[in-house]
């Protein structure tokens, strides 16, 4: 619904008079980068008349990612870094995107970047409710919950089975130097995966399984999330730092846009 989104935002002033504020060009900016225009979102954001807040910027990051422009998210970044010098996400992200690029080098200089200005990454957690109402804690990679070993077997079995129907681990989402083999393991451990496959075990059959994570979920986890809910029959609540997804059926309500 592009063209209805930039006709919306023309008649704003056009026809009611409302000056459109940093917060509408967001809005703006990430219905056009969303959709891949994103040369017309960099226009908008050059052309505004007020002073791009990091909304604007990061809706124009975030469309660079899912589209694969490192070019574009330079620019972005650049402007993120001076207005947010402290959020690592910026950073995180662009590394991300150059990572997808292939473009290891720079991958590096922004780790160095990142280390240089003492920033570190919160490990990513993931907090699921139990049947009893009490909330169980994962961290990434971690194994250390009483139940761990059943976790991980039936996380083993649920990925088999996915995978029987067409899942292919997103290695993509690991950014590190490793092999394929070793991404396919880390991605295994990620915390909302654990929470998930605890869930599962502790839960009773057809009741919805809900999940909050501290960060953003990878796309790996989105597409295990995805065939979880349609072979499981259970509906998914996964709540990362950004939105409320919702699993059902096979199908996410963010419409795979987050
Ligand atoms: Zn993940
Ligand atoms: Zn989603």
């Amino acid at each position: 619904m592009v063209q209805q989104g930039r006709c919306l935002f023309a008649s704003m002033q056009k026809d009611y008079g409302v000056v459109p504020d940093a917060d509408h060009h967001a809005c703006m900016v990430d219905l056009l980068g969303r959709a891949g225009h994103l040369e017309e979102a960099l226009e908008l954001v050059e052309t505004m008349p007020l002073e791009p807040h990091g909304g604007v910027w990061g809706a124009l990051l975030g469309a660079c990612r899912l589209h694969g422009n490192p070019d574009i998210a330079e620019i972005a970044a650049k402007h993120l870094f001076e207005l947010e010098p402290n959020s690592i996400g910026n950073y995180i992200l662009l590394s991300n995107i150059y990572a997808l690029a292939g473009r290891m080098e720079d991958v590096s200089r922004i780790r160095k970047l990142v280390r240089g200005k003492g920033m570190k990454k919160n490990p990513g957690c993931s907090w699921v409710e139990a049947k009893d109402g009490n909330i169980h804690e994962f961290y990434a990679g971690e194994m250390t919950h009483p139940k761990s070993k059943e976790i991980k077997k039936a996380l083993e079995k649920l990925l088999d089975t996915l995978k029987r129907e067409g899942y292919k681990p997103n290695l993509s989402s690991i950014v590190y130097d490793i092999s394929d083999g070793e991404k396919e393991q880390v991605l295994k451990t990620h915390s909302e995966k654990l929470a998930l496959s605890f869930g599962l075990l502790t839960t009773t059959a057809g009741s919805p399984i809900k999940i909050v994570k501290n960060l953003r979920v990878c796309e790996d986890c989105h597409l295990v999330m995805c065939g979880a809910s349609r072979i499981t029959k259970r509906e998914i609540v996964l709540r990362d730092n950004m939105r409320f997804h919702h699993f059902r059926d096979g199908v996410c309500s963010c419409g795979n846009f987050w």
